[in-house]
């Protein structure tokens, strides 16, 4: 027999694999592993992978786009799964986002909060949201700077149908995970001291994809997005 590759691996053995090393990264960081959620990156994969996911006890998959979101969930999920809008949200979408999506990772500018606050109501729909913020300061990614967060949480907090309980950031993509530790490491500071100053439940840290989620988990996380090492290479 020919060893075990990941690419010959099935998505079963990669999800039992992640779910260990989940697990051992909250042991290793004296957490609960129960505290940990994976998001599953299920963006450019198809449905059938999703499905797939789901029967092995996945509720939480990561998209990126919206046109891609509304032919993938055409068919719903089962109302026990979320979808998460992770990818950038242009205004312009909004409207199709949020007849989708469960919860929008990506929050980061107030035109986007005062489009959700004026489309939401019209489509009787709440959402749950995270805000973005670009704790590195590199300019190809999104997200607000970490002085503009507290803003738009307070924002968000004044729009009924919008609850934001936490915060997002993406890392750098690096060789040694090692590296981008300060920037989970300023995320979670970031959500203590807004959590403090605004009296806002902030829970929730997404942080953390395939290279680097076990460090994030070290460092607070409480979502870490799979992608590539769940699904294989996009
Ligand atoms: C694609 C993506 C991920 C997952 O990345 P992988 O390297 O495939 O795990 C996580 N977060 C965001 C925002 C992404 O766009």
């Amino acid at each position: 027999m020919s060893g075990h590759s990941l690419a010959s691996a099935t998505l079963e053995d990669r999800a039992v694999a992640i779910g260990q090393q989940v697990a051992d990264a909250a042991e290793r960081a004296h957490r609960d592993p129960a505290g940990i959620t994976i998001v599953a990156v299920s963006k450019t994969f198809p449905r059938e992978r999703v499905d797939a996911a789901y029967d092995l006890g996945f509720r939480h998959f990561g998209e990126n786009r919206v046109q891609e979101i509304r032919q993938k969930y055409e068919t719903p999920l089962p109302d026990d799964a979320d979808v998460h809008l992770i990818g950038p949200l242009q205004t312009n979408k909004v409207r199709q986002a949020i007849r989708v999506v469960d919860r929008v990772e990506s929050v980061d500018r107030d035109r986007l909060i005062e489009t959700l606050a004026a489309e939401l109501p019209r489509q009787e729909r709440t959402l749950r949201v995270l805000v973005q913020v670009n704790v590195s300061g590199e300019a190809q990614k999104s997200g607000c700077t970490p002085e503009e967060a507290g803003s738009l949480v307070r924002m968000i907090a004044d729009v009924p149908e919008l609850t934001c309980d936490g915060l997002m950031t993406m890392a750098p993509y690096v060789d040694d995970p090692e590296t981008v530790r300060p920037v989970f490491a300023q995320l979670r500071e970031i959500r203590d001291r807004l959590q403090h100053d605004t009296g806002i439940a902030l829970p929730i840290l997404s942080m953390g994809m395939s290279g680097d989620f076990e460090v994030a988990i070290a460092e607070g996380a409480t979502h870490v997005r799979i992608g590539r090492a769940l699904f294989g290479e996009r």
